[in-house]
């Protein structure tokens, strides 16, 4: 029917043959976290614009092309749906003056919008696990993040997976730099796309972040920030990685990585993989140092990073990691009056016990009560009659063995279902 309603294009339902894998992630993520100490914040979808504008950069492809912004018609406030977490994050941390007198490791995790063009592995709702310290200065913090993130991995069962690195140095440097880096595309102005004639005064340094392959040998030719980094920058780029050499990771220095948004400084990573085409980074991050000022808090350096769902698990696919489908013990069938309320005791008897049971509803004979349970994936099927009623006992067949049915107690029956679990 054409006036069927469908989902938002980029927008995806997650069916319930898939979300034993996204439940096997949270898991292992929540696990994750809490051996880092790392605690949730959960934080609403919906911002006003200004912070992402305020956060993120009005010049950066998030806030220009991508961001869902729209006008609350009820009373006229600028909203957005966050397209990130990280700039809601810092926002609650002010507003609930967490930095008071400690500093804070957190996490979160949720869907975030980008209105981009939908293709594999970029979405327009997609979800992002994200990890932030706030308050810590020195690079013990940053290699900390990377050092748990190569853990996350071992976690999942992923390999496959390269650590890019690189430093962006101070403000200083950086306005050195973007002084070198306008007369550079300056000097070739006709081989500019027009996304980079229009940063070329505003964001020169977006220009380096360009997915245009055109402009690749512009871009590798340009003046390098790493010739600019002064001595602090140095020490804190060499002293992440002694940390990271000292905790066995390898990594690549990649002196191009950017970032597509403007709160970074010092250290930026990206963790990326061949295994899934052009969308290959799978985490990104680094240090904002400045963003919590920028938002009106008290200034306070911070770290952070976050990473796709979708890709992850998409690598975990291509990687051949199964999960398994979450498991059903016993299907209860049952037809007669006595036998149904014996049957849905029997039922909460065995789900107090721990035991995952479904009860069949909807009626029917034996027969097609059965095939219900066939189909239903379960381990067992439990068939009550008024015989069983009588006597309190239900009769148990296996539906994965052909082993003979056996009649037992309800103590039998919850002790066999819990053994071979
Ligand atoms: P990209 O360069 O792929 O656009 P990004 O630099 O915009 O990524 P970040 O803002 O750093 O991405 O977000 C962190 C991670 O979130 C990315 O590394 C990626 O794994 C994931 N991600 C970002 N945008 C999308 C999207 N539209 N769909 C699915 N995953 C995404
Ligand atoms: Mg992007």
């Amino acid at each position: 029917m054409s006036d069927t309603i469908q989902a938002i294009r980029g927008m995806n339902d997650i069916l319930p043959e898939h979300s034993p894998r996204w439940q096997h992630f949270e898991a292992v993520i929540r696990d994750w976290l809490a051996a880092y100490g790392y605690r949730e914040i959960r934080t609403p979808i919906v911002e006003q614009s200004t912070l992402f504008k305020r956060a993120i950069g009005e010049v950066t492809d998030i806030v220009e092309k991508e961001m869902y912004a729209f006008e609350d018609v009820l009373n006229g406030e600028h909203l957005a749906l966050r397209p990130e977490g990280t700039a809601a994050c810092v926002r609650a941390v002010i507003q609930h003056n967490l930095l008071y007198n400690a500093p804070q490791r957190l996490w979160y995790a949720g869907p975030m919008f980008r209105h981009e063009r939908p293709q594999k592995g970029r979405y327009r709702q997609f979800h992002q696990v994200g990890v932030e310290a706030l308050g810590y200065a020195g690079p013990d913090i940053d290699a900390e993040h990377m050092v748990m993130t190569a853990d996350l991995w071992r976690r999942l069962g992923l390999s496959d997976i390269v650590l890019e690195l690189n430093t962006l140095g101070n403000a200083a440097s950086r306005a050195r730099h973007r002084a070198r880096l306008i007369t550079h595309f300056e000097a070739h102005q006709d081989q500019l796309d027009a996304d980079a004639q229009r940063r070329l005064h505003s964001n020169p340094l977006r220009i380096l972040d360009t997915k245009n392959p055109a402009m690749q040998a512009l871009v590798e030719s340009a003046p390098r920030l790493m010739d600019e980094l002064d001595e602090a920058a140095l020490k804190h780029f060499e002293a992440v990685q002694n940390l990271l050499r000292g905790n066995g990771i390898e990594y690549r220095i990649n002196p191009r990585l950017v970032r597509g948004l403007d709160y970074y400084n010092y250290t930026v990573f990206e963790w990326v993989t061949d295994k899934l085409g052009a969308q290959g980074t799978v985490c990104a991050g680094g240090r904002y140092d400045s963003l919590i000022e920028q938002i009106g808090g008290k200034p306070a350096p911070a770290c952070g990073y976050a990473m796709g769902v979708e890709r992850l698990l998409a690598l975990m696919d291509e990687s051949g990691i199964a999960v398994p489908p979450a498991s059903i013990d016993a299907y209860l069938v049952h037809q007669g009056d006595a036998a149904t309320v014996f049957a849905w005791q029997v039922a909460n008897s065995l789900r107090q016990a721990g035991l995952n049971v479904v009860l069949h509803c909807g009626g029917g004979g034996f027969k097609t009560q059965m095939k219900k349970a066939d189909a239903s994936g379960a381990r067992f099927a439990l068939i009550i009659g008024d015989d069983e009623a009588a006597d309190a006992s239900v009769t148990l067949k296996s539906l994965r063995e052909t082993a003979e049915q056996a009649r037992c107690s309800l103590a039998e029956v919850t002790a066999i279902l819990q053994s071979r679990n």
